[in-house]
């Protein structure tokens, strides 16, 4: 680790005195522009997506560095499109499952036994040339991505690190915030010594988790429905990470990215972490003991199969809930906001929690970038809630009915057995985990369909939206949606045109209005023009110009450059009156 930039607490005092203060802020003394509570996925990213900005930033984590027991594991298409936008998509690919290793989603009775269904899905290897391939069903350039955070994590730490503006401080756990009208002042407390200091910012960012101690600080609570119960996925689960190099090849049917098993015995999830011999094996528990690892070595054994003998070494074990969807009752107070885990909480199926995070991440960074140098309305602050929660709640109900398609299937009673009977039921459990298997994991509706056609900052067109179902995505030019994406006839992705701020769209003929007059923006307010001489492009988006969001999101859509688009660029910066 580099020492540069992730210095213990009791080192921060120091670092404190040599930071300088921002112009034009003599009177008000701020050690950094935004404070971020918490380093896994979400503040990791928050705090790489602020450095990119210029917005300077100190993450505080209690940890001693990055996770190291894998939970996520599915990168959506969205979060590989904003790892994409930071540099960093490539390097993410390359992490995790070998990238010749299959992502496929097998389901069994007992891995060693018989299996049910099989989702076929593509190497990592091939995602990137063969995503125009898949074009009808990932309009992207960045399909999903299997790869544990466990990888990830270092990855966006490194490109956090990129920026000298943005510092993050390990074993740093921070214990109390007061706000007042001009920032916000965190004390941190050192878990290694115990050691207090404080930290005062215009702006905090709690990525603390699903135990966030800035949500209680903010005396707010989650809200939704918790503690439901399943067959599985609903109820106390044991997360373990184990090695079997050997459990490959005792599989039927060939290595997959994850395995379910479904038996009288048990049911279980494992998801191959590096394609080597490591997984971690997901198991619901009865009761509230914590589960031996003799306990854990035999519901391995078991989910595998015990006609075969697999050697397994545990790596780590960890206990987790499963039957939440639950939302926090406010995302932002003030100068506080809350991102990923800290304001909502899933059952992971469809793999949402911390995909739904990076997309706050997204969503906020820009807006902070606004408001700290000046070129936003306090509006774009209130925009974060008015567009986040929604999705929140969208995303949130998606993964729980994913979690039912699952965790209520019924197992006929000769599931297991050699016999006629039995084939018969395992061919019809088998259709519905071939069916289930597409709803929970093709699924570009939820993973590319966000928009935010309500939201303070944008003016909503008359008529119907596209549907917004889990399983399709319909690309729409609507302002509020995600850009809709195309392949260039030079091969390459419009995606790779936008700049960092926000992006004025010139499509097919908008090329004969260049000249237009972009005079008057706002001091500091990033735009750049892209002349894009695709009909394709001016088709899809419906109109000759097209305002982009930075964070990629359509801010407006004419055919001409004039007041009404003066009017749209004000209200997506917050400075519209209401
Ligand atoms: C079994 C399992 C599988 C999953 N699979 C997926 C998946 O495939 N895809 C997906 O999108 N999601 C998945 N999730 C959910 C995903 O792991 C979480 O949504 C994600 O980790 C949330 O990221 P976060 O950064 O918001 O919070 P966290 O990862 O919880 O990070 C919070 C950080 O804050 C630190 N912290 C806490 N309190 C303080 C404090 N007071 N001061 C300083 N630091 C603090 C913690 O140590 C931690 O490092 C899965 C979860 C589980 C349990």
């Amino acid at each position: 680790m580099d020492n540069a930039i992730c210095v213990p607490a009791r080192m921060f005092t120091q670092l404190q005195q040599a930071l300088p203060p921002h112009e034009g802020e003599m009177e008000m003394k701020y050690d950094c522009d935004v404070i971020v509570v918490g380093g896994g996925p979400v503040g990791l990213f928050l705090a790489a997506e602020l450095g990119m900005r210029g917005v300077s930033v100190q993450l505080f984590d209690n940890k001693s560095g990055t996770c190291t027991h894998p939970a996520a594991n599915a990168n959506s298409a969205r979060t590989m499109e904003h790892y994409r936008r930071l540099g960093i998509a490539a390097e993410v690919r390359s992490q995790g499952l070998p990238g010749d290793h299959v992502t496929d989603v097998a389901y069994y009775t007992r891995l060693s036994r018989h299996q049910l269904a099989r989702l076929s899905q593509p190497c990592s290897s091939d995602a990137v040339s063969r995503a125009k391939d898949y074009e009808f069903l990932w309009p992207t350039a960045e399909l999903p991505h299997r790869c544990s955070q466990l990888y990830v994590e270092p990855v966006l730490l490194k490109a956090a690190k990129r920026y000298a503006s943005t510092q993050a401080h390990y074993d740093s756990s921070v214990q109390s915030l007061e706000q007042d009208e001009d920032g916000v002042t965190a004390t941190v407390v050192s878990t290694l010594d115990g050691r207090q200091t404080q930290c005062r910012a215009k702006y905090l960012i709690g990525c603390d988790g699903p135990r966030s101690t800035v949500r209680s600080l903010m005396g707010l609570h989650y809200t939704g429905s918790g503690g439901e119960k399943r067959e599985f996925m609903g109820g106390r689960m044991a997360a373990t990470y184990f090695s079997a190099p050997e459990l490959n090849a005792a599989v039927q049917g060939g290595r997959a990215w994850q395995y379910w098993t479904l038996n009288h015995e048990q049911r279980s999830l494992i998801v191959s972490v590096d394609g080597r011999g490591g997984f971690i094996i997901n198991i619901q528990l009865q009761g509230d003991a914590e589960p031996s690892d003799h306990d854990v070595g035999q519901r391995i054994a078991t989910a595998i199969g015990t006609n075969v003998n697999i050697p397994f070494t545990l790596i780590s074990s960890t206990t987790w809930t499963a039957g939440f969807a639950l939302v926090a009752e406010k995302m932002r107070q003030g100068r506080i906001f809350l991102a990923g885990d800290s304001a909502h909480l899933f059952t992971p199926t469809g793999g949402m929690g911390y995909n739904t995070g990076i997309e706050d991440a997204a969503n906020l960074a820009w807006k902070l970038e606004a408001l700290v140098k000046g070129f936003g309305g306090g509006i774009l602050a209130d925009s974060y809630e008015a567009e986040r929660k929604p999705v929140a709640a969208r995303n949130t109900d998606f993964a729980r009915q994913f979690a039912d398609s699952i965790g209520y299937v019924r197992l006929p009673k000769a599931l297991e057995d050699e016999t006629a009977e039995g084939e018969a039921a395992r061919r019809s459990v088998g259709a519905h985990l071939n069916f289930h298997g597409h709803k929970e994991f093709v699924i570009p509706g939820v993973q590319l369909g966000t928009r935010y056609e309500d939201s303070p900052l944008v003016c909503t067109e008359a008529g119907s939206p596209p549907p917004d179902t889990a399983n399709l995505y319909l690309p729409s030019g609507r302002p509020g949606h995600r850009a809709p994406h195309v392949w260039l006839k030079d091969g390459s992705s419009l995606y790779d045109r936008f700049g960092s701020g926000f992006t004025l769209l010139r499509l097919g003929g908008g090329a004969h209005q260049a000249g237009a007059d972009l005079a008057g923006l706002p001091q500091g307010c990033p735009v750049s023009e892209q002349t894009i001489a695709s009909e394709e492009a001016r088709d899809l988006y419906g109109a000759d110009f097209v305002l982009l969001r930075p964070d990629q999101h359509i801010a407006w859509r004419g055919n001409r450059i004039d007041a009404e688009f003066g009017r749209a660029l004000s209200k997506s910066l917050g400075l519209a009156k209401p």
